[in-house]
């Protein structure tokens, strides 16, 4: 996974990006929109950075950050926060991820139970931990765990129960049952939860529930956001994690020796986005799940079986239907056979289940309707 040779390098998603811009296909790959965020955003940063705003934050973000990030919490979930000693500004949520894995794995005899197919830096974080990844499997076409299945993973080995809601890569978002064992088994194992929602604006019928809501959870959970999907400002790559005020000291005594503190000015930026009114908030759902609705009736147009996403930036589709019997194949075949780039699902997986996922393709929807409009007409000439 994380392989000093080189093996690992590029990831999957940066190896198709590559490919649609080698072929000109459009690229429905790698999770980035193709318009940038709100200009109020932009322009918040551009006048940060022309205000002077250009040294280092402190170590766990710019006060007025933390207050904006508790304050969205408490406006949207009713969670309250305390901004000086809940909140932890990281560099995207992958430094948010990584942080608090390595924080909270001690040794090789922890395990971090995972719901696969799973986002892919969960399992090379897990590794650099140096701890043990169990997989609990998501299966088509609703991808919720069984919850049994669920139950017989977690143990007292289990240090985290790792937790992605709305769920990358398949759009699933978990239902309240599915989060009440989550809580019920951390509670019986003394596990943590760990939750990655940086989909949490992107719910198509809302509203999205936090697992850290749930009665008992918010004691035993860190919650991870970002404003890359929420804002479509990617590449600012600005997170956070909330929870508990000892666990997110403890998440901070690492991040601060892997980057210590991510770009200034892109933080009073993030906190004019945080404060916006709800209509831009609901807006961003709408608008993605008009995206989403669009794409599915496209690609089932196209021959493909599809699971219809409850959130996220993603529509999961079987590529059987037309031959496909291999998805990583049919993925790269696409360019050329139809000019239009996909991931192919068993990326999501570990090596010893990507049989599970064999002809499973996920396409992103965060485009513009114009490429989405393309993309299916192009996908129309495979049958
Ligand atoms: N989250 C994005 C996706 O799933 C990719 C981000 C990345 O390239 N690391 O497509």
């Amino acid at each position: 996974l994380i392989a000093p040779d080189g093996t690992s390098v590029p990831t999957i998603f940066a190896e198709m990006t590559a490919l649609a811009a080698s072929t000109g296909a459009l690229n429905l790959g790698q999770g980035f929109p193709d318009e940038d965020g709100p200009e109020v955003v932009l322009e918040a940063a551009r006048r940060a950075i022309a205000d002077g705003v250009n040294q280092y934050a402190p170590g766990r973000g710019f006060p007025d950050l933390l207050t904006a990030i508790a304050e969205h919490q408490q406006r949207f979930y009713g969670i309250e926060l305390d901004p000086s000693r809940q909140v932890l500004v990281t560099v995207g949520a992958t430094e948010a991820l990584s942080s608090t894995l390595l924080a909270l794995i001690d040794g090789p005899d922890d395990e971090v139970v995972v719901f696969e197919p799973y986002y892919d830096s969960y399992a090379a974080c897990v590794a650099l931990a140096g701890a043990r990844l169990v997989p609990v499997p998501l299966r088509w076409p609703d991808f919720q765990p069984d919850l049994e299945v669920l139950a017989s993973a977690v143990s007292d080995r289990t240090r985290v129960i790792l937790v992605n809601d709305p769920h990358n890569p398949t759009g699933s978002v978990f239902s309240r049952e599915v989060l009440d064992e989550v809580i019920r088994l951390a509670h019986r194992h003394d596990a943590i939860i760990v939750t990655d929602e940086v989909y949490e604006h992107l719910v198509f019928d809302g509203p999205h529930v936090p697992i850290a809501t749930l009665p008992g959870a918010a004691e035993r959970t860190l919650s991870i956001s970002s404003a890359g999907k929420t804002f479509s400002l990617t590449g600012w790559k600005t997170g956070w994690v909330t929870g508990p005020a000892e666990l997110v000291t403890a998440v901070l005594a690492v991040k601060q020796f892997l980057t210590y503190v991510g770009g200034s000015p892109f933080q009073p930026a993030i906190a004019a986005g945080l404060r916006l009114p709800e209509t831009f908030f609901a807006s961003v759902a709408g608008e993605m799940k008009a995206k989403a609705d669009l794409l599915g009736t496209g690609l089932r147009a196209a021959g493909f079986n599809v699971s219809t996403p409850g959130g996220s930036y993603f529509t999961v589709v079987d590529a059987a239907p037309l031959g496909a019997t291999d998805a990583d194949t049919f993925c790269r075949e696409l360019p050329a056979r139809a000019g239009v780039v996909g991931i192919p699902l068993t990326a999501f997986a570990s090596p010893d289940h990507r049989a599970d996922y064999a002809t499973l393709v996920r396409f992103a929807a965060c485009k513009r309707v114009e490429v989405l409009t393309d993309a299916v007409g192009r996908l129309s000439a495979l049958s």
